[in-house]
């Protein structure tokens, strides 16, 4: 099957290898028979609800955002109807801020966001940087971790009610001081983590693929497990990582 990802500003917003998490998205799908068909959506280019089984929006410093705000801004209706259409979306860092209602950056500026997730960000005065362990429970249940790296002024503060992505195991996660990490809104995800994130985290890939298939199918498919030797000790080695820096900060 053809999953079909529009790649939102890769020539903005793809800081920290975030294109990473596109090539083991592709990788992982090819392994199953499936084709990864990514599509470039930037500036002036629209977002047509129905074309895409997944949106991805990388990371990006302010300058970067700056650019591409209002920009996204006008994309707000298509990213919004693509999702309540049953389209997956993974957002991170920048991507992930620019997603919520608004972002005051480092000198103040607003930049508005498109509110598909019920967050708003304000960049503090110091950088909430190093590794990051998450438990998330994405299926009632089913608990997992995700390791990644953070680095970020902002701090994101999610609406009473709002669904984190994870409880911070150590790291600082949205905002160093709620203890939650990222955003989920149905099969759309927003995180901080990267380094890429999905690389050291297949069973995230895979979740996303399988939202992705959904969008196709109408339910998210098995997919068929793969060895993942090596994607497991690099988790590792970042769990550890994450732990060793003495617990949640
Ligand atoms: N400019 C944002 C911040 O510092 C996002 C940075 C990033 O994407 N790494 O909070």
């Amino acid at each position: 099957m053809k999953i079909v990802v529009g790649h939102l500003y890769p020539d903005y917003l793809n800081i920290y290898a975030d294109r990473g998490n596109i090539a083991v998205l592709a990788r992982r799908a090819a392994w199953r028979g499936h084709e990864l068909d990514v599509r470039t959506v930037s500036v002036a280019e629209p977002v047509r609800p129905g074309e895409y089984d997944l949106l991805y929006v990388g990371g990006g410093q302010d300058r970067e955002q700056a650019l591409v705000a209002e920009d996204l801004a006008a994309k707000a209706e298509g990213v919004r109807a693509a999702v309540a259409a049953g389209a997956a979306l993974l957002a991170v860092c920048g991507g992930y801020q620019l997603l919520g209602r608004s972002y005051r950056d480092f000198h103040g500026v607003d930049l508005p966001g498109i509110g598909l997730f019920p967050l708003e960000t304000v960049a503090g005065e110091t950088r909430m940087i190093g590794d990051v362990l998450l438990e998330c429970e994405l299926e009632p249940g089913v608990r997992r971790t995700l390791a990644g790296f953070e680095n970020h002024a902002g701090r994101t503060r999610l609406d009473p009610g709002a669904e984190p992505l994870g409880r911070v195991v150590a790291g600082f996660g949205n905002d160093g001081e709620s203890g939650w990490e990222g955003c989920r809104v149905g099969r759309a995800v927003g995180t901080y983590l990267h380094g890429p994130l999905l690389p050291r985290n297949p069973w995230f890939a895979d979740w996303l693929l399988a939202q992705a298939l959904a969008h196709r199918l109408g339910e998210p498919p098995e997919l068929t497990p793969l060895g993942d030797d090596l994607e497991q000790q690099a988790h590792e080695v970042s769990a550890r990582r994450a732990q060793t820096r003495g617990g949640r900060r």
